[in-house]
């Protein structure tokens, strides 16, 4: 057994320790880790860390009664990201710890409403989405006693909204669509499950976790981008992370719904504890003031303008990955992604061999195992990699593509988030 420390280490021997222990982590800062981190510009980032450390102490969940200047903090980022996401004076929201937490308040509310209109009983209850909505729903499911009901997407990777017609019943209490998913980086068409979710009175959730931030500039330095946000009839909640294409320090996410009712529902209050009436809008208890500050100061500090730059940034370099992936023999993208998330793969080799060459080679290869290939999500944290990335893609498929013709077998990663 590891004994706790009897002594304190000095804050200098602290800091070796640290510097010792990051040292084994993957080259993130030099773009070799393809999810997980992100990064706008450099400024924003020293902007968001900056007002991060100067709420370190608060929490926020004293923010109704201690320290009112979250709350407003909370409330501002609040209306002007429904601003952003084209909703309405209607609408409400919270900030929360992630994109699973946004999952979670929007799927309690969507049940608690189903619950109270039309009588669903204790332990009943299902949800229609698309194969490729996040995992983050299946732990929702899961922890509320409801039976997921995932449905093969079409050719092009978007949801089936004919098949997901036909699984509901009268059980179902939410359906959802991705803005855009992550496993193939496209978006689902929105328009037509909010026109389904309105024939048939179901609550519709638009997990925008990954895009919500970042779509709506893609948008508007002239990229095609189909309806996707709060504007689009039917939508009843929506999810989005600040702490992923918004660039702020994590944690930090949205979750939206269409009207306060909806809102109120997500939220929790228990008056029988001896210490008095507990209430909270979200899951988790105590949580970190420096998210909500984080995140008011880099909206704040970019703006639409500094995000339309940054989106234009990311593109560009997103446009030299597909050219890059593309000119590799043999290779071609598994979907055409609307935003930044790329898919691709050689259907002639064997990828996880590819995969598992890259790692040698020290990146980190994320993958998708429907069908096999490789993934990036990319920020301009990988801008400087780029050129690297490709040799190494092409080196690796070579070998690989070699091994096989001689018919032999190198080691094999495989597919996990
Ligand atoms: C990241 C992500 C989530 C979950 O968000 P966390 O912040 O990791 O909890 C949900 N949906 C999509 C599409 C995502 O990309």
């Amino acid at each position: 057994m590891m004994p706790f420390p009897s002594q304190g280490m000095r804050q200098d021997e602290i800091e070796h320790a640290l510097d010792a222990f990051a040292d084994k982590d993957k080259d993130w800062k030099n773009g070799r880790v393809p999810m997980y981190v992100f990064r706008g510009n450099a400024d924003a980032y020293h902007v968001g860390r900056n007002a991060f450390f100067r709420y370190f102490s608060e929490n926020a969940l004293g923010a109704n009664r201690a320290f009112t200047s979250i709350k407003t903090m909370q409330e501002d980022i609040i209306h002007k990201c429904i601003h952003l996401l084209n909703g309405n004076a209607a609408m409400h929201g919270s900030m929360t710890s992630g994109g699973t937490e946004s999952i979670f308040l929007a799927t309690r509310a969507a049940r608690a409403e189903k619950r109270l209109k039309h009588a669903l009983a204790k332990g009943a209850g299902n949800i229609v989405l698309p194969e490729t909505a996040h995992p983050a729903f299946a732990k929702a499911a899961q922890s509320m006693d409801l039976e997921e009901r995932r449905i093969p997407v079409l050719e092009n990777g978007r949801a089936d909204v004919m098949s997901m017609s036909m699984a509901i019943d009268e059980e179902t209490i939410m359906m959802v669509g991705s803005a855009p998913c992550f496993p193939y980086g496209v978006i689902d068409p929105i328009e037509e499950l909010g026109a389904l979710a309105l024939s048939k009175n179901i609550w519709l959730h638009v997990d925008a976790c990954v895009g919500g931030y970042l779509a709506p500039f893609v948008r508007d330095i002239g990229y095609a981008i189909p309806k996707f946000d709060l504007g689009v009839p039917g939508v009843a909640s929506l999810s989005a992370d600040l702490h992923k294409y918004g660039f702020c320090p994590k944690p930090a996410s949205t979750v939206f719904f269409s009207d306060e009712q909806r809102h109120a529902m997500a939220g929790f209050d228990l008056d029988v504890w001896p210490s008095g009436r507990f209430i909270t809008p979200t899951l988790v208890g105590t949580r970190p003031a420096g998210g909500i500050a984080g995140a008011w100061a880099t909206l704040h500090f970019l703006g639409a303008q500094g995000y339309r730059k940054i989106a234009e940034k990311i593109m560009t370099m997103r446009n030299e990955y597909i050219a890059g992936i593309q000119a590799i023999p043999g290779y071609r993208l598994i979907a055409d992604p609307d935003l930044a998330i790329l898919a691709f793969h050689n259907p002639d080799i064997d990828m996880a061999q590819v995969a598992a060459l890259m790692l040698e080679s020290g990146w980190l290869p994320n993958m998708t195992q429907k069908p096999m290939g490789l993934h990036l999500m990319l920020s301009l944290l990988h801008d400087a990699a780029r050129t690297q990335y490709l040799s190494d893609l092409s080196r690796s498929s070579e070998t690989v593509r070699h091994r096989m013709a001689m018919g032999g077998r190198g080691p094999r990663e495989s597919a996990k988030y």
